[in-house]
């Protein structure tokens, strides 16, 4: 299969993804307004609310954060960028993108960059790098949602 395709296929599967993810985070936020509507103020129930809204918000986060990958993989495709190595430009292997389908540096700068995590002991700033990455991203679905439809 050429690579254009592969990435076309791909391409389908993350937007089958990002609907399901989407339902999802639809249905969490809706449950938590049940929560609120259904405070009682019993303290137990109180307590065990806020137990579940924790787990909601945790779940939330998770899959906030998996939109955000997908949604830089839609709009690295729309570039022409998917699938380029953003670090050093070279091509990434398709077989990896399948493993990883938001991979966005090839196997070389993920070593590079794994390495100067490990001896710069920076593990916690390469996180908080990821953080920003998915915030800003997120900043910008609103405005990609108005292309894709
Ligand atoms: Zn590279």
């Amino acid at each position: 299969m050429a690579r254009k395709d592969s990435i076309l296929k791909m391409r389908q599967l993350l937007l089958k993804r990002r609907d399901a993810l989407r339902k999802a985070l639809d249905g969490d936020l809706s449950l938590l307004k049940e929560f609120g509507n259904q405070t009682s103020g019993d303290v137990v129930d109180f307590a065990l609310d806020s137990v579940q809204d924790e787990i909601s918000s945790q779940l939330a986060e998770v899959e906030s954060r998996e939109l955000a990958s997908i949604e830089n993989a839609l709009e690295r495709m729309r570039k022409g960028r998917y699938g380029l190595c953003e670090h050093c430009g070279a091509k990434i292997p398709m077989a990896r993108l399948n493993a990883l389908p938001y991979a966005t540096l090839c196997i070389e700068c993920q070593r590079e960059a794994e390495r100067q995590s490990e001896s710069g002991g920076t593990s916690a700033d390469w996180s908080k790098v990821f953080d920003e990455t998915a915030e800003s991203d997120l900043t910008s679905i609103n405005d990609l949602e108005i292309d894709v439809s």
